[in-house]
């Protein structure tokens, strides 16, 4: 049952501003949710192609739609690598602006693939002019598509569990997380998804080294030493269990 505990294989979505920002932040979800049988896709708003592709803005005479081929191969790449599809809206960033249309067809995406499990940006990112806009689209997207939770006048699919991913400066978004997945049986194909995207090469040592901190904060909530590498998350609607 969506938005569920139960042990069953996950569709899982991740919407997010930029081409990249899946990888670091959810990679290990990502791969993690294919190798149990499940099913994953990321759509991108944009490629990140201003704002979020340092290493390819230091080649002489570069330019937006070069960038944009680019990002779209390393996105595609890094997707594969973890087993999931990539689709990119490419509606520019910084500043990354758009109307309703796109939230609907961000409803759209949802009402087809149903997910269980859906990821995306914290509602503040006081470093970032775009990840808050697609927070604020996707959760909006996400209610369009599933409604109040009871039977309404559009058509809808069952609430899939909300997640906001680990922002690169956490503290100063507000980001406080509850859940800590063990990535370790999944971390060599995180690495190399985040080796896929030479554009943004610091990012991958950055969630590396995060997903060994988060690790230890896992470790201390369970007690158990085998877990080595962790992503963070924070619930935006409570889990529904059927034992604590
Ligand atoms: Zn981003």
């Amino acid at each position: 049952m969506p938005g569920t505990t139960d042990d069953i294989p996950r569709r899982l979505l991740v919407i997010a501003a930029h081409a990249g920002d899946f990888v670091w932040r959810s990679g290990g979800a990502i791969a993690t949710a294919v190798a149990a049988g499940g099913e994953a896709r990321v759509v991108a708003l944009s490629y990140g192609e201003r704002g979020e592709s340092g290493e390819l803005w230091k080649v002489a005479g570069q330019t937006v739609e070069a960038v944009k081929e680019v990002r779209h191969a390393e996105a595609t790449s890094a997707a594969g690598i973890l087993g999931a599809s990539f689709d990119c809206l490419d509606l520019g960033d910084y500043p990354l602006r758009f109307g309703e249309e796109v939230v609907d067809r961000l409803r759209d995406v949802v009402l087809d693939f149903a997910p269980h499990v859906l990821l995306t940006h914290t509602e503040r990112d006081p470093f970032n002019p775009d990840h808050p806009v697609a927070h604020a689209a996707v959760v909006r997207a996400r209610l369009l598509a599933t409604g109040a939770g009871v039977a309404g006048a559009f058509p809808t699919v069952p609430p899939s569990a909300l997640f906001f991913f680990e922002p690169h400066q956490p503290e100063r978004c507000g980001f406080l997380p509850d859940t800590f997945l063990d990535i370790t049986p999944v971390v060599d194909r995180k690495i190399a998804a985040m080796a896929a995207f030479a554009s943004q090469s610091y990012m991958g040592t950055h969630y590396a080294q995060r997903a060994e901190h988060r690790a230890w904060h896992a470790r201390y909530a369970n007690g158990d030493a085998s877990v080595r590498h962790a992503e963070a998350f924070q619930r935006a609607v409570p889990a529904v269990v059927r034992q604590l």
